[in-house]
This record gives structure tokens, sequence and C-alpha cells, in this order.
């Protein structure tokens, strides 16, 4: 069995964070390894309180469990300070580059609570080199790139600072936000090229939001590459169980609703 390690923040509505990588992780046959990065207090209407774990705790997690497990991918998902941000980056120093890791570069949550002080940013930027995908959304592509996301040009523009400036081997970033068309735009590195394409997506009508989905997607593609699949296609599989996931939300508290996860085979 090939297994994921999920480097995340504890949501307790299990609906986003590692509750919600688990589940996912799960769902796409592989088993999941957990390494807390914080707390959070939250419901489905919004984060009340996040608390970071104690920065050499989160470094003693990642140590130990990899000096006694070899996880096939890694997710990267919300790290909330940039002292735990420094020693997740200390934790996965000696591992290379095959080992691929996705990162969700989480800076707020849906309700505007940030998630990840601001004077951390540099250093999740530092997290980027080598990185096998990074999945911002537009609102994370732009603040961590500048550029304007508004245009599928700034997009474009904002893909090559990922790739070019931070280092990453691909980039995807989601157009979810979008008030039109939800597409995605899709960049990696092929032989020293820059390669682009876009990922059509259609908006699907929802009452009110759903909660986590971006947690899901890059839980969902980490998978998809413990399993040795072509990052396209881990990309390709991971938006329609996603899109799958919003058609059948459920609402299991009184806001945002929860993807609904279809019965595993
Ligand atoms: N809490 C945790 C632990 C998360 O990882 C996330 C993910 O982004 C959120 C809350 C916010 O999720 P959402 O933006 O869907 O509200």
């Amino acid at each position: 069995m090939r297994s994921v390690l999920t480097i995340a923040g504890s949501d307790p509505t299990g609906g986003a964070g590692l509750q919600a990588d688990l589940q996912v992780i799960r769902h796409f046959g592989c088993h999941g390894a957990a390494v807390v990065s914080a707390l959070t207090v939250q419901d489905s209407i919004k984060v009340h309180q996040v608390l970071p774990v104690f920065p050499s705790v989160v470094l003693d997690q990642i140590r130990v469990l990899l000096r006694d497990t070899s996880p096939d991918a890694i997710k990267i998902g919300m790290l909330a300070s940039d002292d735990v941000v420094r020693n997740v980056a200390l934790g996965l120093a000696s591992i290379g580059t095959e080992l691929p890791r996705v990162i969700d570069p989480i800076l707020f949550a849906s309700s505007q609570v940030p998630l990840l002080e601001r004077r951390a940013w540099p250093a999740l930027i530092g997290l980027f080199e080598g990185a096998a995908l990074v999945t911002p959304n537009l609102t994370e592509a732009e603040a961590l790139s500048g550029k304007d996301c508004s245009t599928r040009r700034g997009c474009e523009a904002s893909a090559r600072v990922f790739l070019n400036e931070f280092g990453a081997r691909a980039v995807l970033i989601k157009g979810g936000h979008r008030a039109v068309a939800a597409d995605d735009l899709l960049a990696w590195v092929a032989e020293g090229e820059i390669q682009i394409r876009w990922l059509e997506g259609k908006r699907i009508e929802a009452a009110g939001s759903v909660h986590g989905t971006g947690c899901a997607l890059s839980s969902a593609i980490a998978a998809g590459l413990a399993c040795d699949e072509s990052l396209e296609d881990a990309v390709e599989a991971a938006r329609s169980f996603v899109r799958a996931g919003i058609e059948r939300a459920v609402a299991l508290g009184k806001g945002a609703r929860f993807l609904g996860l279809p019965p595993t085979a």
C-alpha cells in the first residue's frame, strides 16, 4: 500500500485540514500519515482561533516519522506561523525531489481569517523549491507572486514566477473563486521549457460555500503521485473528485457545506 504524509492543521469539523486530508487519501487507496502543524478552533461557520503547534514538536514529529517510514508523497497544508514553516523546511531538508511534495499555500480561510502569519510568506515561498506542485488559489497566487491574476495573461505571468523565481516544478492556479469561468491553470517545466495548459472548469451552482475543497484537491493529487500517476493524470482525477464532491456536498453544520465523498469501491 502506498502512503501519503500530510503536514497540516487540525480542523475539528473534519471538513478541511488534516482530518479531511486523511479521508481523501484513504479514498484514493493510500495509507494516510499526519503531522499536526496547528490546532484550530472552528465550526462550519468560521475559524475562531488558530494555535500553532510548538515548532520543535512539528520538527520532531517529522524527523521521528521519517526515520521509521518512507511516504510515497507529501502534502503540505496550513502551517500557521513562520517558526512552523521553518521547522517543516528543516524536517524535510534531507528529502530529495524524487519524493513528490504537493504544497497548498494556505494564507487565509474563506472567512478571510489569516491561517498563516504575514511574516511567514517568504519562508513558505522557500518551501516551493523543487516541489512537484504548488496549488494556490487566485488570491494566494496574486499575494505570493505580486501579479494581478484577474486575466489569463496575468495568471500565466504569476505561474512563471512560481516556476522561474520560486523553483517549483509545477503550479496549479485554481480559478474556483473567479466570477465567471472556474478554469484552472496548470503550468510545469519540461526539458527546460514552461508548458501551460488551461483546464476548463464549469461553475457549479451550489447554495453557499463548500468548505475544504483546496485541502481535498491537493491531497487527492498527492495520492495520485504516490501511486506513480503522471502530474496531469493526478490533477485531472483530483479535479473530477472535487467537482463530484461539490455536486453532492452535505450540510452537517449550520454554515458551509462539506464535500460529499463518493463511497469507496
Ligand atoms: N482550517 C484548516 C485547518 C485548513 O487547512 C483550511 C484550509 O484551507 C481551512 C480551515 C479553511 O478552509 P476553507 O477556506 O474551505 O474555509
